[in-house]
């Protein structure tokens, strides 16, 4: 008898599929170590011209969405520049301080 392929009777699942396409996957990810993001993970750079554009859209238009925000802070890594997150701040109502 020769040799059975090794993947024959065992169930392919998704995994099965993911790791052939990347040999990476599944493994712990690698972590950058300024902020501790996945390196693989794609995130918007503050610090490139085009992205910081996408950025600024995406505030000016949750701003003009959501009227009761003051101001939107972009969270970003202080190293890489990697954006982390945006920080909304509500607008105080002063109707509801009297
Ligand atoms: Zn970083």
């Amino acid at each position: 008898m020769g040799k059975i392929n090794k993947y024959a009777n065992t169930p392919l699942d998704r995994d099965y599929f993911k790791r052939k396409e990347n040999p990476n996957y599944g493994k712990a990810p690698k972590l950058t170590k300024c902020c501790g993001q996945d390196v693989d993970h794609e995130a918007l750079n503050v610090n490139n011209e085009e992205e910081w554009k996408t950025i600024e859209e995406y505030v000016e238009r949750h701003l003009r969405e959501y009227s009761n925000t003051e101001s939107t802070t972009v969270v970003a890594c202080k190293t890489c520049g990697r954006l982390l997150e945006y920080k909304s701040v509500l607008k105080q109502d002063k109707k509801n301080w009297r």
